[in-house]
């Protein structure tokens, strides 16, 4: 329930209860809650279990009366700005009033009550409290932008600082590569040269794209080009693309493919690159000689593809967090190769274009991770 849809209470004391039912009956309406008490004993303790916008107090009560009850609720933090309307018998006289206003009245009513008078009265207080939760709420939602864009803007500078180091190690490798190449040295040097500056060139290629592609789904850019295809198809063509990854990885890698083709409406090239992204951070965050593992099959109606490794897992409170762009365990940064945290992000909102779901499972520390993805099917 949001706060403009929470019942607004009011507090009446009276020791009477026909005085209780016959000011409930004047003021209770739809979205308000009426709470009484006969004595103020009562009234305080409803007062520390419940906020309240208004009380009317009766002023002469055997016990603590009206004006001790209002004097004990200034004293206390929760109801000290809780507005009093004191119900006197006859005209109080001024000195009676005096103390009333001392104990924190906001104002008196004489009995015998002018309905529609305690009724305006008592709306402009409810109209004020509602006012005041709803500043209170636009205040919250203020504060939360306002961390969410001081965190935004962190990560952004610290993506800065690593993209800046990510793009300069093979930037300077190709320009040293090219130095040497201008020189006169042996064919075979050469070629070890030309294979370094390749894989330099293919390294710089996948960020500089993978960045594009975060930029043009994040302006909405990026349109699939659905069509039915089945996903045995694209996840040969992302086993094909991660193979390398996992051979030098040194790991065991296990497949076990849909029993029967499984039909679906997607882009071939992204739901691969999808699971490729999957299968090369399962062989990059295992220590060589681990199992990864890939298992594609029908589930409560739609493709589940789970991407299993036996790596270095991944602490419990980053499991909601990888999925944000530029988000990386800090302990794994040794392991990322030159990632940026943009992968996951990536897969992410890929996934989440093609309708489907993502999510991860990791029992801790150095016990693997296992990445589910669901999909929905074609009939
Ligand atoms: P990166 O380029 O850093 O690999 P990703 O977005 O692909 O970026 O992944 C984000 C972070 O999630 C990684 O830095 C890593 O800490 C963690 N991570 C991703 N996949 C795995 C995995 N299979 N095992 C353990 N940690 C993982």
């Amino acid at each position: 329930m949001t706060s403009a849809e929470k019942p607004i209470n009011f507090l009446l004391v009276d020791d009477l209860e026909e005085n209780l039912l016959a000011l409930e009956a004047l003021l209770q309406r739809e979205g308000l809650r009426c709470l009484k008490a006969r004595s103020g004993e009562e009234a305080l303790e409803l007062l520390l279990a419940h906020e309240v916008a208004l009380a009317l107090l009766d002023v002469q009560m055997p016990g603590m009366d009206g004006f001790e009850l209002a004097e004990f609720m200034r004293g206390s933090e929760r109801a000290r700005h809780i507005p009093i309307i004191f119900v006197t018998a006859g005209a109080a006289n001024s000195q009676r009033r005096f103390r009333g206003y001392e104990a924190g009245a906001v104002d008196f009513i004489q009995k015998p009550i002018e309905a529609h008078v305690l009724r305006s009265k008592a709306n402009v207080f409810f109209d004020l409290y509602r006012q005041r939760q709803q500043i209170e709420a636009q205040r919250d939602e203020l504060e939360a932008a306002a961390h969410a864009l001081r965190r935004a803007d962190r990560h952004k500078d610290s993506f800065l600082a690593v993209l800046a180091h990510e793009l300069r190690n093979p930037v300077a490798a190709l320009s040293g590569g090219l130095h040497l190449l201008n020189k006169d040295i042996p064919p075979e040097r050469a070629k070890d040269i030309r294979s370094r500056m390749d894989r330099m060139l293919e390294h710089l290629t996948h960020l500089v794209d993978d960045l594009l592609d975060v930029s043009r789904v994040s302006q909405g850019k990026i349109s699939l080009k659905k069509e039915r295809i089945e996903l045995n198809q694209a996840l040969r063509s992302a086993i094909e693309a991660s193979q390398h990854n996992l051979d030098a990885g040194g790991h065991q890698f296990v497949v076990e493919m849909p029993q029967a083709p499984i039909w679906l409406d997607a882009d071939h090239t992204r739901l691969a690159q999808i699971v490729a992204n999957l299968l090369n951070n399962a062989a990059k965050y295992t220590p060589s000689g681990g199992t990864v593992s890939l298992i594609a099959g029908l589930h409560d109606g739609a493709a589940r593809i789970i991407v299993s490794d036996t790596g270095v897992g991944i602490p419990a409170d980053m499991q909601s967090k990888i999925f944000e762009i530029f988000a990386q365990v800090e302990d794994h940064l040794g392991k990322a190769q030159g990632g940026l945290g943009i992968g996951l992000a990536l897969v992410k909102q890929l996934v989440s274009l093609h309708g489907g779901s993502i999510t991860v499972e990791s029992p801790g520390p150095d016990m693997g991770s296992t990445f589910t993805v669901r999909l929905p099917v074609l009939p």
